[in-house]
């Protein structure tokens, strides 16, 4: 599972860095103590103790549960309820003590309990075995070139795939390294003016990045000198991929995961960089776009996005109703939506619950209206949402946090209307002040209702 110890510097929070011999000396201690155990939360603050406690548990092949430190009383106690961990870490001191002696557990023992976002629903508890992860960090690092002379930096929870399972996960199989920042474009830019190498970001951070790097040409050239910018978690706006590859030269690589398939599509290192597209499946990763029946769409249609592989989750815990109902004769139905380039690239179009508007007897995705509102200067930020309309099924809503006075609705829906197609422009529009997000930056959809 990870790289033999050595003397690189294996993570980074601030002044606390900890070599992969120190991380596994640490982690090897607190591993005797869990010895045994089935499964152990881990409070998961954005700090090296939380990592060392990850690893302990994986040492020991116990599973680790993370939980969203800023967590609610009544989320904490459905997660607790759930999960039933044996033990609830908290950032434990780090001790160098005498290490525990492991074998490697099996490829199927459950490595990571992840609580999906909650985007749709009540999270669930995502079981990934060991293999899981392996299998997907040895597919990325083939899809990014990403080798342990890598630096990673990034300023994601850790309680999450993205920022746990492959940010820090990651850089300790490969035997790169990771530092953790709290995440402002500056903080970003003064890792990669000493060394390091790569960023993960999900796309709000993006957006940030995009506005500082017009602003500051210093900063600008920062992000030139990265080997390699990541984006996932939520659609990159296609906007904003240009506005960073004019202002640093870095086309960004954007990726399509989730909680319970890890990351199953990317631009490749070396590909096309397109605007609003993810790319092709990574490696042993096999991916079907189809529709309620199961059959392909084919080119240029939308589809569910299904997929199968080692990178799969085992089952949701406790929820064997779901685990049946997400899979289809082995393929997992990810619920997300997409169209296929001839070429085989995968543009997301959205949610098949949220971002799927059925309207006039077209079938609309959210996410490209988002994108053609995000290129009116007067948007600043936008989510697009269907609600029931007696003549047309759905209605296209638009609900806008403007970039100062708020324009027209009719300017809004003309503006659509004329780089899309009219069916496509939507009939009512609602000004915000700021769109509802978890801390993700993931719109809350479910939360827009008037
Ligand atoms: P829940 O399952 O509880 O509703 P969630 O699906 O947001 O929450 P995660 O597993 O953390 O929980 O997130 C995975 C989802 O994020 C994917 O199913 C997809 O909708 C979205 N996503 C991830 N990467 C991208 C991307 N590059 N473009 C568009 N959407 C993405
Ligand atoms: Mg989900």
């Amino acid at each position: 599972m990870f790289a033999e110890p050595s003397d690189r510097e294996a993570l980074r929070f601030g002044d606390v860095s900890l070599t992969h011999a120190e991380l596994h000396r640490a982690a090897g201690t607190l591993a005797k103590r869990l010895a045994g155990l089935t499964r152990v939360a881990v409070w998961a603050t954005s700090t090296p103790q939380t990592c060392v406690a990850v690893v302990a548990g994986l040492l020991a092949g116990v599973a680790v549960v993370p939980l969203n430190p800023k967590i609610g009383e009544r989320e904490l106690g459905h997660i607790m309820a759930d999960s039933r961990p044996d033990l609830v870490l908290r950032d434990e001191p780090i001790v160098f003590g005498e290490p525990g002696e492991f074998a490697e557990p099996g490829p199927e023992t459950p490595a990571l309990v992840i609580y999906t976002s909650g985007t749709t629903g009540p999270p669930k508890g995502v079981v990934l075995p060991r293999r899981a992860l392996t299998s997907n960090i040895d597919a990325l690092a083939a899809a990014w070139r990403w080798t342990g002379d890598d630096v990673l930096v990034h300023g994601l929870p850790l309680f999450h795939v993205h920022g746990l399972g492959i940010g820090v996960l990651g850089p300790l199989r490969l035997g790169g390294s990771v530092r953790h920042v709290k995440f402002s474009p500056q903080a970003i830019g003064h890792e990669l003016a000493t060394g390091a190498t790569m960023v993960f970001g999900v796309p709000t951070m993006y957006h940030r990045i995009a506005e500082a790097v017009e602003a500051d040409a210093a900063l600008a050239d920062r992000f030139r000198a990265a080997r390699l910018l990541v984006s996932g978690s939520a659609a990159l706006p296609a906007s904003d991929h240009g506005r960073i590859a004019k202002a640093t030269g870095q086309g960004i690589v954007e990726r399509y995961g989730m909680s319970e398939t890890l990351m199953n599509v990317s631009v490749r290192f070396d590909g096309d960089r397109r605007p609003g597209a993810v790319g092709l499946p990574v490696d042993g990763v096999e991916v079907r776009v189809v529709d309620e029946r199961g059959t392909d769409v084919g080119t240029g249609a939308i589809g569910e996005i299904e997929v199968r592989g080692p990178n799969l989750f085992l089952e949701y815990l406790n929820r064997p109703d779901a685990t049946e109902q997400a899979f289809r004769d082995g393929w997992f139905r990810t619920g997300d939506m997409a169209v296929r380039d001839p070429d085989g690239y995968l543009r997301i179009v959205g949610r098949r619950a949220t971002d799927l508007i059925k309207s006039g007897g077209y079938k609309i995705g959210a996410g490209e209206i988002e994108n053609a509102l995000l290129e009116h200067p007067s948007v600043a930020e936008v989510a697009v949402t269907g609600e029931p309309d007696d003549d047309l099924g759905e209605r296209i809503v638009a609900w806008v946090v403007p970039a100062g006075e708020p324009p027209a609705p009719e300017e809004l829906s003309g503006h659509v209307a004329k780089l899309l197609s009219p069916h496509k422009r939507p009939r009512v529009v609602r000004y915000l002040d700021s769109l509802p997000r978890n801390e993700m930056g993931k719109v809350l959809k479910r939360e827009l209702r008037c």
